[in-house]
């Protein structure tokens, strides 16, 4: 029986197992994929506070170390069910089913798609959603960021540095991310700014060729040739398999507050997934706190 499961081996998940093992509970952190979560993309984190740059590899790999070495214990599998059972949940895998006191969700969000025909057929043949998992593939060719926010950005930034052109495309003739860095692409001279333009359709067949852009000012259709496409639009969050045991709003993500509670008492949401204004590495971290120190209270009082 462990005292505190963590669904989510994210920067949420693995805070929260810092705050449930120096609180002497005994926690287990389950991560579907990869430990680490969304920030593991990220080529370089310059908004935590205290660091002024980190790769988002190196920063969730410390926190992996710090979790362990403070005694966490770490498994790899998906999560299918929770359900609740005499003043204890059980949380269900496909290998095994972990026993636990209390339970915090920190699931993050996955990768939002542009929902076009051959983007599906296309992943992983020019199709990508991890720029710096896949940009060194595309080193001294052509290539398209999708998206208006922090991400895009950084995509476009990290891009730049291996890729003949990058062509950052965006909805909008604004964009969502920081000033600072749209400025340091202005000055970039192998990145050109589409804006206002959406992707009608990816061009190729087994491999990407290009892109059929719409400018919705002029209302025309034009095209673009490159070899591949990052897709760089927001994030889902994917919490459907919880809606029985947890309150979910209209979006999918898991009602709850600043305090971390969800409906159901002795389950707790944190980061990415729960309803939330500011969805950044600092929040993530701030509700791992939250929700371990929540989840400890609850043990106390049980
Ligand atoms: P985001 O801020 O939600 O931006 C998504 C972008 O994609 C927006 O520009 C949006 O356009 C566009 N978009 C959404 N749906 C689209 C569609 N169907 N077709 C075309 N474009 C679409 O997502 P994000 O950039 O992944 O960032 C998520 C959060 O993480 C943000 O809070 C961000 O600041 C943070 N982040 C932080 C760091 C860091 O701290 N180092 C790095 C990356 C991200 P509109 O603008 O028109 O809505």
């Amino acid at each position: 029986m462990y005292d505190i499961g963590i669904i989510g081996g994210g920067t949420a998940g693995m805070t929260a197992a810092i705050y449930g093992q120096r609180a002497g509970k005994r926690t287990v952190i389950i991560e579907g994929t990869n430990f680490g979560g969304q920030i593991t993309s990220s080529t370089n984190v310059e908004n935590y506070p205290g660091i002024a740059s980190v790769s988002g590899s190196e920063f969730s790999m410390n926190l992996l170390d710090q979790a362990m070495k403070l005694g966490a214990e770490t498994v790899v599998d998906q999560v299918s069910t929770v359900t609740k059972e005499e003043g204890m949940f059980v949380l269900e895998t496909s290998e095994k089913a972990y026993p636990c006191r209390s339970v915090i969700l920190a699931t993050g969000v996955t990768h939002r798609h542009l929902g076009i025909e051959k983007e599906e057929k296309l992943v992983g043949a020019g199709v990508s959603y991890c720029a710096t998992c896949d940009g060194a593939f595309f080193r001294d060719r052509d290539v398209a960021v999708i998206g208006g926010g922090n991400t895009a950005l950084q995509d476009a930034e990290f891009l730049s540095n291996y890729c003949r052109k990058v062509y950052l495309v965006h909805r909008r003739d604004e964009f969502r991310g920081e000033k600072s860095l749209v400025k340091r692409l202005e000055e970039k001279e192998n990145v050109e700014f589409v804006l206002s333009a959406t992707v009608k359709d990816i061009l190729g067949e087994s491999m990407v060729e290009g892109l059929i852009l719409h400018n919705k000012k002029t209302e025309e259709d034009f095209q673009i040739e490159v070899s591949g496409v990052f897709v760089a639009i927001g994030h889902i969050p994917q919490n459907d398999r919880f809606k029985e045991l947890v309150e979910l709003d209209e979006g999918g993500f898991i009602e709850a507050k600043e305090d971390c509670l969800t409906s159901c008492p002795g389950v707790f949401a944190a980061g990415d997934c729960r309803t939330k204004e500011v969805r950044q590495l600092t929040t993530a971290a701030a509700d791992g706190a939250v929700a371990g120190l929540a989840a400890c209270k609850y043990l106390a009082g049980e």
